[in-house]
């Protein structure tokens, strides 16, 4: 196939890219929305055509796997994979998360690594796109057994990363104890107390505001998105579904805004509050789960139902709020919420929707916040952290929490001017030609590389 072929259609481009990444399937996906998205884009475009910029831009820097060798409780060696995909550092340091999840393999780092390129151009800061992780399971390990891993993980990745070069974070699977454990091998063996991670401990490097940043984030880009039509929060039934740190902090701050946040769950089943769920029911939970992972027995604390092996996604919503992981939400379910009312669904979490999910959302003028810019709050707390690093200086959380209502507004800005479509706006076209366009320009200004 000739280069100019691969533009013709989404599915010309897919045919010359998935051959070159086989069997990838959440990558395909992610880069098949994408390129829906662009190609008219770049194809009316002589510069991006003819320097290929969007076949270029979906090839990693460079991808890094290694073997993490750890010895658990009972003195055996164990042995995972460890993996950091630096996939561009056209506008930054590699920047993007760490998930410690038996479900990680290269597609699905691949996938949140070339999201995570949108997303920090998005935010408008600087901040080039990574992510990583490994297959290790960090559920039913004692602390001295994650402490054992993250050394042995850190003393790998520690030669690839840095301050300037590739800032890691947390995700599914890392927070602020293995942020420290893997803070703490970094420093030992670098010999120097520099941000080459942020999800830092407040006063030990870290930021205000960066535990909340995700979840709070995601729920300003939802208010603007309602302000834009006529609307707000107050009274409104959000479903949330996961029990993690950002579907947490989305809950919180979307109860302390007035709306009625029903639901919360976990792989074994559903929270489900209809009144909604008090600001003192969430605190108690973010308290509580973290330690127990027992979600029944706090619903049954909290006076909510709990339902085995539901989903949120059955229940009756205004908007429903994705904050758990990818392709948790498929097309039956979207029809259900269709059905029971829904009309504002908010990626908190990465790629939530299926391709049919979104398609039956769209089909039925549901409006989607797309995952690359709701949840782009949590990075741009990195991205604050890393400044205040720089400087050697801690913002206070009232200072952060208005840089992040102010950068949330902004992304929502840039994704409506670049969404504009019959009429209407589609804010997942917006966020994909907004932050392709940066980046783009970018990439063309540094030349061949
Ligand atoms: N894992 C988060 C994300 O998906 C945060 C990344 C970061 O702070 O670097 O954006």
């Amino acid at each position: 196939m000739s280069k100019s072929d691969e533009l013709s259609s989404t599915e010309a481009f897919m045919e010359w890219l998935e051959p070159r990444h086989p069997g990838e399937n959440e990558f395909h996906q992610a880069v098949a929305g994408v390129v829906a998205h662009l190609i008219d884009v770049v194809r009316d475009n002589e510069d991006y055509r003819k320097h290929r910029i969007l076949q270029r831009l979906t090839e990693a820097d460079r991808i890094i796997s290694f073997r993490v060798v750890w010895e658990d409780d009972d003195g055996t060696p164990q042995i995972n994979r460890g993996y950091r995909v630096q996939h561009s550092n056209a506008l930054g340091p590699y920047k993007g998360g760490l998930r410690f999840d038996p479900s990680v393999n290269l597609s699905i780092l691949k996938f949140l690594a070339f999201e995570q390129l949108f997303k920090n151009s998005l935010t408008g800061l600087n901040l080039g796109a990574g992510k990583g992780g490994s297959d290790f399971n960090p559920q039913g390990r004692s602390d001295a057994e994650i402490m054992r891993f993250c050394q042995s993980f850190m003393t790998e990745l520690s030669r690839h990363i840095g301050q300037l070069t590739d800032v890691p974070a947390g995700d599914i699977g890392v927070g602020s104890r293995e942020i420290g454990f893997l803070f703490g091998q970094y420093k030992r063996i670098a010999n120097q107390f520099a941000g080459a991670l942020t999800g830092k401990l407040v006063g030990a490097g870290g930021s205000q505001l960066r535990t909340e940043a995700t979840g709070y984030g995601a729920v300003y880009f939802l208010g603007s998105m309602l302000e834009e039509c006529g609307e707000t929060l107050d009274g409104k039934r959000v479903a949330i579904s996961g029990a993690g740190n950002v579907a947490l902090h989305a809950a919180e701050r979307a109860s302390s805004l007035d709306a009625v946040v029903t639901t919360l769950s976990n792989r074994h089943g559903l929270l489900h509050k209809p009144d909604g769920l008090s600001i003192d029911d969430v605190r108690h939970i973010k308290t509580e789960y973290p330690q127990s992972r027992d979600l029944e027995a706090i619903a049954r604390s909290i006076d909510a139902e709990w339902c085995d092996d539901d989903s949120p996604w059955a229940t009756e919503c205004d908007i429903a709020m994705p904050s758990a992981t990818q392709n948790e939400l498929d097309a039956d379910s979207a029809k259900q919420l269709i059905d029971n009312g829904c009309k504002f669904v908010v990626e908190a979490a990465n790629m939530p929707l299926t391709d049919d999910a979104t398609a039956a959302f769209e089909d039925a003028g549901v409006l989607i916040a797309p995952g690359k810019a709701a949840n782009a709050g949590g990075v741009a707390v990195s991205g604050f952290e890393m400044s205040q690093n720089r400087l050697g200086r801690s913002w206070t959380a009232e200072r952060l929490d208005c840089e992040l209502r102010e950068i949330m507004q902004a992304i929502f800005a840039r994704c409506k001017q670049h969404g504009h479509v019959d009429g209407g706006i589609n804010y997942r076209l917006g966020a994909d030609r907004a932050g392709f366009e940066r980046v783009a320009r970018a990439v063309l200004s540094f030349g061949y590389m």
